[in-house]
């Protein structure tokens, strides 16, 4: 299958090595606590480097969404939907939402990740509607 495969690197290793394992990893400052998206070396908050992670509960709230028509995407069927979600821990995160229902979808809706591999080196994050 051919996908559209995600930057890795070094800041953002410990989030795939997390969807690998279904899990869902919120990076967090260990100085502040903070927590954030996108993943980057320096907390925003307090600017330290001291950086972890929190494991996400994985459900989280329709901030705003887009149904992508066109153009063609590689290795993807079309309708997709792309939504801003807002997870219950604070943070907010961009995802693609699968599944019967994803074309319903409001602002507002509930969603619960789900993990769709790839293959041995990529697991990506997916959202379904919570029903
Ligand atoms: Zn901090």
């Amino acid at each position: 299958m051919s996908v559209v495969r995600p930057m890795m690197n070094r800041d953002s290793q410990f989030f795939w090595d997390g969807t690998a394992v279904g899990e869902l990893r919120i990076p967090k400052c260990n100085a502040c606590g903070a927590l954030r998206f996108p993943p980057g070396p320096a907390c925003q908050s307090c600017e330290a480097y001291d950086r972890g992670y929190q494991v996400a509960a994985g459900t989280g709230t329709v901030y705003s969404y887009v149904v992508h028509r066109h153009p063609p995407v590689p290795g993807k069927e079309l309708p997709i939907v792309i939504a801003i979600i807002d997870l219950d821990e604070g943070v907010r995160m961009v995802g693609e939402v699968v599944g019967p229902a994803a074309e319903e979808i409001e602002i507002g809706t509930r969603l619960r990740i789900d993990y769709h591999r790839i293959d041995d080196d990529l697991t990506l994050p997916v959202w379904r509607t919570d029903s």
